[in-house]
């Protein structure tokens, strides 16, 4: 009998994920995040996806955004550091992805044609899994072409919607989504969390690995932001991406539940989950 590829993930899967800080490690020993996104009139996603990178541990965060949100990052935000694009309202410049550890892209990103051509500049430029998330998602989801320039094991979280235009293919139920999704992350050989009651995370092996922690709470402007940045903090700071995934996923959940227990779901907004983050 073949083993099934279905998991459920649980806190007990995950706790020898939970490393302590070595008493004498310091901020170069928990990597350096690059998180790009933000737009005229949305630079509020990637202000969240960078305040829950650091709260994931990464040791230090650097935020590509467009001009328009230099104050508004430098203020809100004063732990990241901020890379301004030279254009006042979009993302245009592909960055030099030496220094970083692990780079997110996506959230509040646009799809203004000149940030299509970073994308694609940047894409070409990787040789190491990537977080791809939102307006990222739909860029790729119009230029399919896109897809076999991302590397082996990159991370996609999309919501329903978002992997609905990434496959160009409705699926009759939710079987049938499943069974999308796993061929999707093996053709391609990427992890797909996508999102939503029980997030499923596919992994290019085959497996797919169920969600346990989250509540309905969490379906608000800016969650998914939130969860593009643990990620890419776990990814920083060495985590393997399918672990990456699996526990950023649980993490997020977790932190979403604690947030709904204090202040009720239809209260919940998505930076009550970054201030429930940790332990
Ligand atoms: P986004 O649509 O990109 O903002 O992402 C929404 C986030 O909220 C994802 O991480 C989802 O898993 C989470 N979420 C949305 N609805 C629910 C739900 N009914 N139960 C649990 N988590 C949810
Ligand atoms: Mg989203």
């Amino acid at each position: 009998q073949t083993p099934t590829p279905y998991f459920y993930t649980t806190a007990a899967t995950l706790s020898p994920l939970i490393k302590a800080r070595k008493k004498y490690s310091h901020k170069g020993s928990f990597g350096h995040a690059l998180l790009i996104g933000g737009s005229y009139g949305k630079m509020g996603s990637i202000v969240l996806s960078a305040k829950a990178c650091l709260r994931s541990g990464a040791g230090l965060l650097t935020v590509q955004a467009p001009r328009c949100g230099y104050d508004i990052l430098q203020t809100s935000l004063p732990e990241a550091m901020v890379l301004p694009d030279w254009h006042w309202m979009v993302n245009t410049t592909v960055p030099d992805i030496e220094p970083y550890s692990a780079i997110g892209i996506g959230p509040g990103l646009g799809q203004d044609p000149q940030t299509l051509l970073m994308l694609q500049g940047l894409l070409s430029s990787l040789s190491s899994p990537i977080v791809l998330d939102a307006d990222a998602l739909n860029l790729l989801s119009k230029h399919p072409d896109l897809l076999h320039f991302i590397p082996k094991n990159s991370i996609l979280t999309p919501h329903p919607k978002e992997f609905q235009r990434l496959l160009n293919e409705q699926w009759k139920d939710d079987f049938e989504k499943i069974a999308l999704l796993r061929a999707f992350a093996q053709k391609h050989q990427l992890i797909v969390c996508l999102k939503g009651a029980h997030t499923a995370v596919a992994l290019p092996n085959g497996s797919v690995h169920f969600n346990s922690t989250g509540n309905p709470g969490m379906a608000t402007g800016g969650s998914g932001d939130v969860l593009t940045g643990i990620i890419t903090g776990l990814l920083a700071q060495g985590m393997p991406p399918a672990d990456a995934a699996i526990f950023g996923v649980f993490q997020h959940g977790n932190a979403g539940d604690r947030a709904a227990q204090k202040c009720t779901q239809p209260a919940l907004i998505a930076s009550d989950i970054i201030n429930e983050m940790g332990w």
